[in-house]
C-alpha cells in the first residue's frame, strides 16, 4: 500500500498516530499524550519542593555550611 504516509507511533503509549495532517498534537496521538510529555519536561526543569519544607524552615537563610550535612533541626525523610 502506497501512497499513504506513514507516521511514527506516539512515543508516549506507542500507540499509531493519525496522518500529520489531521493530528494537531503530533508527533503524540493525542492532547493527552502530549500533556503527558509537556509534564514530563516541565518536572525536569523545575525542582520539586519538599513537603512543607519551607514552613519548618527556622533559619531565613541557608547556611553553606551544612549544606553537606542533614540540618539537625529537621528529621529525615520518611515514607
Ligand atoms: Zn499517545
Amino acid at each position: 500500500m502506497s501512497g499513504q504516509s506513514k507516521t511514527p507511533p506516539c512515543p508516549i503509549c506507542t500507540k499509531p498516530t493519525p496522518p500529520k495532517a489531521l493530528n494537531r498534537f503530533a508527533p503524540f496521538c493525542s492532547r493527552r499524550c502530549a500533556d503527558l510529555d509537556l509534564g514530563k519536561w516541565l518536572k525536569g526543569g523545575y525542582a520539586i519542593p519538599g513537603p512543607e519544607a519551607e514552613s519548618t524552615s527556622k533559619n531565613p537563610l541557608p547556611s553553606p555550611a551544612n549544606d553537606h550535612f542533614a540540618d539537625p533541626g529537621q528529621p529525615p525523610e520518611e515514607e
